[in-house]
């Protein structure tokens, strides 16, 4: 029998293990989200963010800008949240406004507040091992595969999807748990023959239930980071992965679904880095 891998619960057991800690702590970590324009998903987002940060017991601080705030106004707020004492995380809503260089920006963050784990100060602690903060869904990626495998060593991991913000920390992650790793990515030959060598596949696409069930190695455990939103029966819409989920899972041993997989764990590993950064700047003062 194929187990399915609860995502929304895990999410709940650890927001509870945060808002523990938080409870135990002589200070509020506080968490400082950035949102430059009026994107609907974006704010959606941001809103979620900011309810949970609550919800565990932690400052939120919210700073919603005009479409039109310059680079500079944008770099200010940066280098004043990185001042800031109460503030002990610091995340940049993206995709920022297109006259915006992303890239500068996220470089201004302080990278002991960095609690999306985008810096390349943090990119290269992850790659060089070192302590550091790890992207979110990379993170909940490994948290689930932890709790679903007891030991990874040896095992095969494929990861289709190179990006910085998903595939690459994902496979780094998973080579520090002594997997053999693979990264597949669009010129990748034979993707579907690699993947049935995987002992877990790791999907990070964005192209809709690209993975088939046929692709699958039988008792692989199957991630699947996707969020693709599709057309549905009379007009309405609805959420897919990478994964086509009916195909994959009697083949899988174990498998996330889309929704309520990998997706609610982003903003509780966002809560928990910003208790691990908390607790860092606050030891080091
Ligand atoms: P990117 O678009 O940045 O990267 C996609 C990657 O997939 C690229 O490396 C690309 O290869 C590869 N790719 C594209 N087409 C193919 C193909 N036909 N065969 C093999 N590889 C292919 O996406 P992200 O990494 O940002 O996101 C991936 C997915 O995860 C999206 O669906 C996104 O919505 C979702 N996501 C979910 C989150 C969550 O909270 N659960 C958070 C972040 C993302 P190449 O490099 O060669 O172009």
């Amino acid at each position: 029998m194929t187990q399915i891998i609860d995502g929304k619960a895990f999410a709940t057991k650890l927001r509870a293990e945060i808002a523990a800690e938080v409870a135990t702590l002589s200070y509020k970590p506080g968490l400082a989200v950035v949102l430059v324009g009026e994107d609907p998903a974006s704010k959606v987002y941001v809103a979620n963010k900011a309810k949970q940060t609550v919800e565990v017991g932690m400052n939120s601080f919210e700073h919603r800008l005009p479409a039109d705030t310059t680079q500079e106004q944008l770099l200010a707020l940066v280098s004043q949240l990185n001042a800031d004492p109460a503030v002990h995380g610091i995340l940049v809503q993206l995709p920022l406004p297109k006259h915006l260089d992303t890239e500068s920006v996220i470089a201004t963050i302080s990278p002991e507040k960095d609690v999306d784990g985008l810096t390349v100060v943090n990119a290269g602690r992850l790659a060089s091992g070192a302590e550091g903060l790890i992207p979110c869904t990379p993170l909940g990626c490994l948290l689930l595969l932890q709790d679903n495998i007891s030991d990874m060593t040896g095992l095969h991991a494929v990861v289709i999807g190179r990006s910085n913000l998903v595939g690459k920390p994902v496979a780094q992650l998973l080579l520090q748990q002594n997997c053999t790793v693979t990264m597949a990515h669009s010129k990748t030959r034979d993707l579907p023959g690699l993947c049935r060598t995987a002992d877990i596949l790791v999907a990070a696409v964005g192209r809709p239930e690209m993975v088939k069930g046929d692709w699958v190695k039988p008792g692989a455990v199957v991630i699947d980071v996707g969020i693709n939103r599709v057309p549905a029966s009379e007009g309405k819409t609805k959420l897919v992965g990478d994964v086509a989920y009916a195909e994959a899972a009697p083949i899988a041993g174990k498998i996330t679904p889309v929704p309520g997989g990998v997706g609610p764990m982003t903003i509780a590993c966002l809560l928990r880095n910003t208790l691990t950064a908390a607790k860092r700047l606050e030891a080091a003062r």
